[in-house]
């Protein structure tokens, strides 16, 4: 499996803190079956800065770490890009990173609000020939309120990335029933653990690709789990499945003639 979203680069941000950290979270990983991980330090959220070369230092440190423990887990370079004014400027001074070399970005929206200037941000990538990706929308609370709104940003070109934690209820019920309704709805392309440490934060990536499984079906699962692998070699996203409401409706239709 691969995972995109991750915390895994020790003593950059609030993920891994230690080598140690890092090196259990990479057995974790590869225990759980993730092959390949893109390390997605936060930047320019406030509380962290990793511009682009501190990052590349870092993970070829890891790898070089992974070797030496003999951890057979792939590290790639990403970047969890806060919205900010300076963004674009930003990527032109070269101080950001996509994810794994793709055209994918991985963005990250503050968690009271959709920013105002959001789908002009997205717009201006798609120019660049960027791939936008937004993390964890289902903990936003504007998006929890007006999903629509998270429609209209994909209409522009974003694309969505759930969290496992979310899906499997470790963010409460609110995150929870946003997940599963964003992915029933078709607004969510990709699932990734943004995970920051083996214990209170971990991969659990298996678990919510069966739950999704057995929950929405195989087809959802497998579109989820390429999409995963078509940011890392740069190919295009597959159409998102739209779960079948119409099951739904009658079945809640049925259930309730079956009462009355
Ligand atoms: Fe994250």
């Amino acid at each position: 499996m691969i995972d995109i979203h991750t915390h895994i680069l020790p003593g950059l941000d609030d993920g891994a803190q230690t080598w140690e950290d890092a090196l259990d979270m990479a057995r974790a990983a590869v225990a759980e079956g993730i092959d390949t991980v893109i390390a997605t330090p936060h930047h320019a959220n406030g509380a962290y800065s990793n511009e682009a070369d501190a990052i590349r230092r870092r993970a070829e440190q890891f790898r070089e770490r992974l070797a030496e423990e003999g951890i057979p887990l792939r590290v790639e370079c990403g970047q969890e890009i806060r919205v900010h004014d300076d963004l674009l400027d930003a990527w032109q001074r070269g101080e950001l990173l996509s994810l794994a070399g793709s055209d994918f970005v991985l963005l990250e929206m503050p968690t009271g609000r959709i920013p105002s200037g959001m789908a002009d941000l997205i717009h201006e990538l798609k120019i660049m020939g960027k791939k936008p990706i937004i993390a964890h929308p289902e903990r936003n609370s504007e998006v929890l309120r007006y999903p629509e709104r998270l429609s209209q940003l994909i209409e522009v070109g974003a694309y969505a990335q759930v969290t496992t934690h979310s899906l499997l209820g470790l963010f409460g019920k609110k995150a929870e029933e946003s997940a599963w309704s964003l992915c029933r709805a078709g607004l969510i392309h990709i699932v990734s653990s943004d995970a920051h440490h083996v214990e209170r934060r971990g991969f659990r990536l298996q678990e919510a690709y069966e739950l999704i499984s057995s929950k929405l079906g195989e087809k959802f699962k497998e579109n989820f789990r390429q999409n995963a692998a078509s940011v890392l070699y740069n190919r295009s996203l597959n159409e998102s499945v739209v779960f079948e409401k119409s099951v739904n409706i009658w079945g809640k239709i049925a259930g309730f003639l079956r009462k009355s």
